[in-house]
């Protein structure tokens, strides 16, 4: 039978295991961490309420997501928040055709000339200050990453992000869906187990562990890019696809995550200036008392504090919503650059066409890679990595049956 090793127990790596395993092949899951989902993580205040520390809005054209969370038994359910058509503070009063007819100027400028610089595109394209700070703190938050730094690429999500459909979330929590997965995969996944290396020849791969060796006919690798580039490869990776891994920039970002005395009817406030966000869902399970809070990006992240913990970030969420009855006792900051098996958020990488090859999904010999960052339209996201999944354990058949 054909032995598949998985590093990384994340939604890709569990997707191409599931996979793999449904296909009749016999498969190994290496998980660093002591729990599966990866970048994923829900867990419960002491109040009861749920959240989502990583991955969390559902949005549109999550077909992956549906299928599995189809397989394993879990509900989709509605956040009551339109992501992330959020009301905005200070409010500059955005006419809402207005904000679309210029987004659809910058795509357009973005479709011709994706390489040019997103801030330029914005100051020739938009005029009207409040729809061009808007969008700029849309497009920060969005990627987690600062737009001065991006290309005009990252434009072309300006629509999607002023798009009206309510987005979702998991019953019971989004990691339901990776520990749906491991359920069906039983004792093939092994927690604390962190690969350090993968040799391969002509007979077979070898993974190394703290515990040993794992002998495999094919490897998927499923770690974040930053995890990736720090495993030891015998033969070394072509150089044009170290090349490639050492390009991907890394989004920093930032979730607070606070109990509210009083009930909140679902609602979203985004400080435009500030470029962080906040919400409130009954999706908590305990009738909308929390507020989350996202911050995207090194800049925003830094002036909120939140690696000294909860204090800044929540004098913000004051100001920003008054209205809301904080428990501040209760507040959780997650950070993710500290995060060993994570160091940072997600990939910030340009939509691709999907036909188009891509050398941070082609395999190498007998390693196939998965991950979100190999995902051509859907980077960044848990679709993406679903999606990923499905495709490494498609090159997986491939390999077995061309060999
Ligand atoms: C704060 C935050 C908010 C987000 N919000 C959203 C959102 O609202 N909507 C959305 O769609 N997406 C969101 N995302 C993105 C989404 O969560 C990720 O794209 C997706 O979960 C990545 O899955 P993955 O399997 O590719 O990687 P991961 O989930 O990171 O899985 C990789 C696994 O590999 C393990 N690992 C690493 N190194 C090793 C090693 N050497 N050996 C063994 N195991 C190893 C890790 O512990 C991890 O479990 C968010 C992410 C973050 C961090």
């Amino acid at each position: 039978m054909t032995r598949v090793c998985v590093i990384g127990a994340g939604l890709a790596g569990l997707a191409a295991a599931d996979a793999l395993a449904t296909g009749g092949l016999e498969v190994n899951v290496l998980e660093a961490r002591n729990r599966v989902g990866g970048r994923v993580w829900s867990e419960r205040l002491e109040t009861g309420a749920l959240i989502e520390r990583g991955g969390e809005f559902l949005t549109y054209g999550y077909d992956a997501t549906e299928r599995v969370a189809a397989l394993v038994g879990c509900e989709l359910v509605g956040m009551g928040i339109r992501y992330p058509d959020r009301r905005l503070h200070p409010d500059p009063g955005i006419d809402r055709d207005a904000a679309l007819l210029a987004a659809a100027a910058v795509e357009a400028v973005a479709t011709a000339d994706p390489e040019r610089a997103a801030i330029d595109v914005l100051d020739a394209e938009v005029a009207d200050p409040a729809i061009r700070e808007l969008f700029a703190s849309r497009i920060q938050s969005a990627t987690a990453h600062p737009i001065g730094d991006l290309e005009a690429g990252f434009l072309l999500g300006v629509s999607y992000l002023m798009k009206n459909g309510e987005c979702r979330r998991i019953r019971g929590g989004n990691q339901e869906l990776a520990r749906g997965l491991a359920a069906r995969l039983g004792d093939s996944v092994h927690l604390r187990t962190p690969a350090n290396a993968v040799s391969q020849d002509a007979s077979g791969v070898q993974v190394a562990t703290a515990d040993g060796q794992v002998a495999a006919d094919v490897v998927v690798v499923a770690v974040p890019v930053p995890l990736l580039r720090a495993l030891t490869f015998d033969p070394p990776l072509p150089g044009a696809v170290v090349d490639a891994l050492a390009g991907v920039r890394m989004s920093v970002a930032a979730k607070l995550a606070v109990p509210l005395r009083a009930a909140a009817a679902a609602d979203a406030v985004m400080s435009v200036p500030g470029r962080y966000w906040a919400y409130t869902t009954p999706c908590d399970e305990i009738g909308g008392r929390t507020v989350g809070s996202w911050a995207g990006s090194t800049p925003v992240v830094a002036a909120l504090q939140a690696t000294n913990g909860p204090a800044t970030w929540i004098a913000g969420i004051r100001e920003l919503w008054p209205e809301l009855d904080l428990d501040e006792s209760g507040a959780v900051v997650t950070t993710w650059l500290d995060d060993p098996w994570a160091q940072g958020a997600y990939s910030v990488l340009m939509s691709r066409d999907p036909d188009e090859p891509s050398l941070l999904a082609t395999p190498v010999g007998r390693i196939v890679f998965a991950g979100e960052h190999t995902s051509p339209d859907w980077s960044g996201t848990i679709e993406g990595a679903l999606r990923s999944g499905e495709r490494a354990a498609a090159d997986v058949l491939q390999l077995v049956r061309s060999s």
